[in-house]
């Protein structure tokens, strides 16, 4: 039986499935996508939430330093981007727990 397209793909699914990675905003609750939600890291400790939010969150303080709610760790504006990471791992649990629920 192989799901996806490699066994240690799943291995890793499930382990990230196990640890809880974080697949929705931790502001809003909602989950991430690769579209008007998709996963903004805004950190140096890799934190992401939404786009929406942390467009809510730069606009709310748009002369001073931002902090990142979840850690405090300054949000560097430049450095915002979508987190790719995420963003393929969020795609691999979607399928696995597709596949997973077919079975
Ligand atoms: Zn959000
Ligand atoms: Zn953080």
């Amino acid at each position: 039986m192989e799901l996806l397209s490699g066994k240690g793909v799943t291995k890793e699914v499930e382990t990230l499935l196990r640890d809880k990675v974080e697949l929705e905003c931790f502001m809003c609750m909602g989950e991430f996508d690769d579209g008007d939600y998709a996963p903004m890291m805004m950190c140096m400790n890799q934190h992401s939430c939404c786009a929406p939010c942390l467009q809510e969150l730069l606009k709310n303080d748009s002369s001073k330093q931002v902090a990142c709610p979840h850690c405090g760790s300054p949000v560097i504006r430049k450095a915002v981007t979508k987190n790719r990471l995420l963003l393929t791992i969020f795609d691999l649990v979607k399928e696995y727990k597709k596949r997973v629920t077919q079975l």
